[in-house]
């Protein structure tokens, strides 16, 4: 078996035998596509062995059988169907893997130019320079990258991104450092920029608010042009984004970076008594600070902490506030009045498990009651009450009301509107990307990073940092012809602030695969560490500000295309 990697997504081989599936699931792969009818000749697996060989695996199995010599376009589309829907990196056989190949040429033709078509094929050893008229064909669908504009119009633009947060500033920056002449328009309403992962440390009396907040104005790369103003919609198959008063900006590339909604009115009574009653988020500017004002004046009493269904960002932020908050009252002798509870609607303390044994450590050190599977669904300021959907082991639904002195609440977190109302969006809304590359799974010119896609990573800024020189790189790659070269390993990091001056540092991958940045002698993941402390509190804001916003790629240069073969 030989396998060829034709674009990070997607890699070809000749007819694969049982015995080859293991490799195959050691080099990563996700799915297996079958593009071979059976008995096609002799001695030919069936595609049902092969089907059950990578179910024992946990590798998918799509029959996309196609007659040698009979490519249809319907065959394309049902191609193109599965590679959507399935995980990637997808593994394509049939005999010689060329029906494969074509068919993932006819597929990308459509978005990218048809020599970095070639090029991708003829680099994995498929010359098909004999269907060159047949590409350029495809290629003028609708939602193909549209040649550049020398003069072109006022409203269109090599690339336009929507939204100047975190990761908007940040691929605005990494582009500009690969081409400092691209025409970029970020589409911004905010006259504000947060840093976000600030506002835990505003929430426990360590950072002042003002810390964490510049004029965008002061942020925006000097380079681009800031529109002042919110998009609405999306017209992918005109390469154009909508905006709210209906004006048209037309794009080459577009990067899709709104952020996500924070859904506050999903719980009842909530918006009604934020900020007053003793209900309190660090998942707002405005109400950091008194999340301080409340652990500074509770003496006893309950303290609920809530944690929302997944995913949403920071996973670990409603944890650290409730660790900061408890460390708080155990150094001043108050602990043993007050009853901490985390009431979470997921099934478990943290998502990755190699991190739960030290966070578990804080819980028995605080007593926390730990109350799982448990989802916050209203709330009576007033009365000091909250409601709660406990889901028991049975699957059955009771609510539970609690009373408290203070609540911490982490609100639902949902894909922005108007993304979950778009055509780029996938079933649960978030924009639609390949996990890898970050391109658009049905629109090959655009792009998403940051909490709105749907890239299972964690949703962080850590992310954002590593997610922005890969889209950048694959953008280039896209607007000069050819095939998206980098990929994104689904790096995220949470500092877990299990006490004031120390830190668990999560950082894991797709998966949950350990991807520390230092030795395990410098920081030990595992375990609660003060240099990882001096680094959220010293050194991460300046990262942020000069080195994420700015371009500045320290640790987190793309990774270069693997070779498979
Ligand atoms: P954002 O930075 O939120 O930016 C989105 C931008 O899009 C905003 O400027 C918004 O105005 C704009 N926008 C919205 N709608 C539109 C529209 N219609 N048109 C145009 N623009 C629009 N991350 C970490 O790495 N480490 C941490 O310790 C950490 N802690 C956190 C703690 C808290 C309490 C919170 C709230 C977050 C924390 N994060 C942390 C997460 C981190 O801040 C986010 O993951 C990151 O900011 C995501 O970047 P983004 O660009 O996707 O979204």
């Amino acid at each position: 078996m030989n396998i060829k990697k034709i674009s990070p997504g997607f890699f070809v081989a000749g007819q694969i035998s049982v015995a080859d599936v293991g490799a195959i699931a050691a080099q990563g792969v996700k799915t297996i596509m079958c593009n071979r009818p059976d008995h096609e000749s002799q001695g030919q697996p069936p595609s049902s062995e092969i089907a059950a060989a990578a179910d024992g695996l946990g590798i998918a199995f799509l029959d996309v059988p196609i007659v040698a010599g009979a490519l249809t376009e319907d065959d394309i589309k049902v191609f193109e169907a599965a590679c959507r829907d399935t995980q990637r990196p997808i593994l394509a056989y049939c005999r010689t893997g060329t029906r494969s190949a074509t068919l993932w040429a006819l597929a990308e033709a459509r978005t990218l130019d048809v020599d970095a078509v070639l090029s991708a094929t003829r680099g994995a050893g498929y010359d098909l320079t004999a269907m060159r008229p047949k590409l350029i064909d495809v290629g003028a669908r609708p939602g193909a990258v549209p040649p550049p504009v020398s003069a072109g119009p006022a409203d269109q633009h090599d690339v336009v991104i929507v939204g100047g947060g975190a990761g908007g500033l940040g691929i605005a920056s990494s582009l500009l450092k690969r081409k400092p002449n691209l025409d970029i328009l970020v589409v911004e309403p905010g006259d504000t920029h947060y840093y976000q992962p600030g506002f835990t440390l505003v929430g426990s009396g360590i950072f002042d608010r003002k810390v964490t907040r510049r004029p965008t104005e002061s942020v925006m790369p000097k380079a681009v042009k800031w529109l002042h103003a919110a998009v609405a919609g999306f017209e992918p198959e005109q390469n154009v984004v909508v905006l709210e008063d209906g004006e048209k900006i037309a794009y080459r590339a577009l990067v899709v970076a709104p952020g996500l909604k924070l859904d506050w009115e999903a719980v009842e009574g909530l918006v009604e008594t934020l900020g007053q009653n003793g209900v309190t988020s660090n998942y707002s500017y405005k109400l950091a600070p008194y999340t301080w004002e409340l652990v500074q004046g509770l003496k006893s009493g309950r303290a609920v902490f809530t944690q929302p269904p997944m995913p949403i960002k920071c996973a670990g932020a409603p944890q650290k506030a409730m660790y900061l908050s408890s460390d708080h009252w155990l150094r001043n002798g108050n602990l043993s009045d007050i009853d901490v509870e985390f009431r979470n609607a997921g099934g478990v303390l943290f998502g990755v498990a190699d991190y739960v044994p030290a966070l578990m450590k804080y819980v028995d050190k605080y007593k926390i009651d730990l109350c799982l599977n448990e989802n916050l669904v209203a709330v009576d300021g007033p009365a000091k009450k909250a409601w709660f959907d406990r889901t028991g082991s049975d699957g059955e639904t009771s609510r539970v009301e609690v009373e408290f002195e203070m609540m911490h609440v982490c609100p639902p977190q949902t894909a922005p509107d108007f993304i979950r109302t778009s055509p780029l969006a996938n079933e649960a809304g978030w924009v639609d990307v390949a996990p890898d590359t970050l391109q658009h799974v049905r629109f090959g010119n655009i792009y998403s990073i940051g909490d709105a896609c749907s890239a299972p990573n964690a949703k962080t800024a850590a992310a954002v940092r590593k997610q922005a020189p890969v889209a950048a790189e694959n953008i280039i790659c896209m607007l000069d012809g050819r095939t998206p070269v980098a990929e994104y390993d689904g790096y995220g990091s949470c500092p877990l602030t299990v006490e004031r001056g120390k830190i668990v540092l999560a950082e894991f991958g797709y998966g949950g695969k350990h991807l520390p940045t230092f030795p395990q002698w410098v920081i030990n993941s595992f375990e609660p560490s003060r240099l990882a402390w001096y680094m959220k509190e010293q050194m991460m804001p300046g990262i942020y500000w000069h080195m994420l916003l700015k371009g500045h790629e320290w640790l987190a240069e793309p990774q270069p295309k693997q070779e498979t073969n």
